[in-house]
């Protein structure tokens, strides 16, 4: 929705987190003398224009338009009645992406690896010199960044992507799993709702060779395709054509070598040069919170992949650390995942110990056969549990296949915690 569009209209800001906050002194900014009615679950303190969520239904008479925050189901009862009241319904964005500007908008979704790539992308753009801003899911709100940029890297979550009416230049989905089942309603709505980045008409969509689901994508580049940019044996390939070499790329695991490949495609339909860009990558610091090394400490190294929130994470990072002795922390809010592959995976290796704990915690137990596991009432006795289990010598890693919703407040406070307790 274009700047102009909002100008005569009454507008309702529904969510107040960080994006919702980052509209907010947007359109003051924008819109000095208007009124911005917030709609929130709680009262935010700073705010005088302000209705219940609960009573949404109470109140459509009192705006035209409303920006969605992406926490919000787009699939919310709310949504439906307003679209029939004649509503419109946007997003913060997708009125940055309708913003004038000149720079280049890569656009990144997928279920795993978004903010990896993300950032290894930005990453490599900067250290080649050029002139780029990374934002969106990843924290920064993107109607928060300067619009003097030449590049843009956003990375988008399926609530972004859901109703995302604009194309960015280069669009890629970095994989599929079944994930945000409340949010999308279905698993079939979740993979429409991520598919809908790929049918806006970027002129480029860059997508993984590996996922059946994208093989009828429109302008398609795929990596991990051999005739393609992908890994093998720890060499980048460009179809037959060796790039060079990934010891010194710093980021664990292959499914990172993936993240990489779908780097360097992008930065190479930039334009810029494959060998530079792969160099570019071995500076690239890792995020907290994703396979995040602490230590060793006391002959323990502890591995905080707190952001594991689904089933296919774990098994990356298991894959990631194969061959260690491995005290695997588990358990979080459950959102009916489906632990089939990574219960299997536990049982084929010899080298893991799960210590379950929280609300998957009982299920994920019942479902691993192999007798080394164990029950735990908390992080804390985990860890307790865990150090008993590697005695001295190993990896604690907490890469929950689970959402940390349920006893945390969110995946960074369960990390932090974690990290507290491998210090203490
Ligand atoms: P996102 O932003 O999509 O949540 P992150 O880059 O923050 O992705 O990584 C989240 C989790 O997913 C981490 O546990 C990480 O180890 C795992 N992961 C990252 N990339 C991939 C991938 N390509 N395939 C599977 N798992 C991945």
């Amino acid at each position: 929705m274009h700047l102009s569009d909002l100008e005569h209209k009454r507008i309702a800001i529904w969510g107040m987190g960080l994006e919702g906050r980052a509209t907010l002194g947007f359109l003051n900014h924008h819109f000095p003398h208007k009124d911005i009615l917030i709609i929130n679950r709680d009262w935010p303190e700073d705010v005088d224009h302000f209705i219940f969520e609960k009573d949404i239904e109470n109140h459509l008479n009192d705006f035209d338009v409303v920006i969605k925050s992406p926490g919000v189901s787009f699939y919310h009862d709310a949504v439906a009645k307003m679209q029939d009241r004649g509503i419109e319904i946007t997003s913060a964005t997708n009125i940055w992406f309708a913003l004038p500007k000149f720079g280049k908008v890569i656009a990144i979704t997928g279920s795993n690896g978004k903010s990896t790539t993300s950032t290894l992308t930005h990453h490599i753009l900067k250290k080649l010199g050029l002139n780029a801003e990374l934002g969106g899911n990843i924290g920064t709100p993107l109607l928060s960044l300067p619009l003097d940029a030449d590049y843009y890297v956003v990375e988008l979550s399926s609530y972004q992507t859901c109703d995302l009416k604009y194309a960015p230049e280069i669009a890629v989905l970095l994989n599929l799993h079944p994930e945000h089942i409340q949010w999308h309603k279905s698993h079939d709505q979740y993979y429409q709702d991520k598919r809908n980045l790929l049918r806006l008409g970027a002129a480029v969509n860059i997508v993984n060779a590996d996922e059946p689901r994208l093989a009828d994508t429109p302008n398609k580049i795929c990596f991990n395709a051999r005739d393609k940019i992908h890994f093998e044996n720890g060499v980048i390939y460009n179809g037959d054509m060796p790039v060079g070499g990934t010891t010194d790329f710093p980021l664990l695991g292959e499914h990172n070598l993936e993240n990489l490949c779908a780097a360097l495609t992008i930065t190479t339909e930039l334009g810029l040069v494959l060998t530079e860009c792969l160099k570019a990558s071995f500076s690239c610091p890792g995020l907290p919170h994703r396979l995040q090394i602490v230590g060793p400490i006391d002959g323990i190294t502890y591995v905080n992949d707190s952001i594991s929130t689904d089933p296919e994470a774990t098994i990356a990072a298991l894959k990631a650390l194969s061959g260690k002795t491995i005290a695997l922390i588990l358990g979080g809010q459950d959102r009916q995942q489906d632990f089939g592959e990574l219960c299997t995976l536990i049982d084929s290796t010899q080298t893991v110990s799960a210590i379950c704990a929280y609300e998957t915690g009982p299920r994920l137990f019942d479902q691993i056969t192999s007798p080394h596991k164990q029950m735990a009432r908390d992080l804390e006795d985990a860890v307790k549990i865990a150090r008993e289990k590697v005695k001295g010598d190993g990896y604690i890693l907490l890469s929950p296949a689970s959402p940390s919703y349920d006893a945390f407040r969110d995946f960074v406070d369960r990390g932090d915690q974690f990290l507290k307790l491998a210090k203490s």
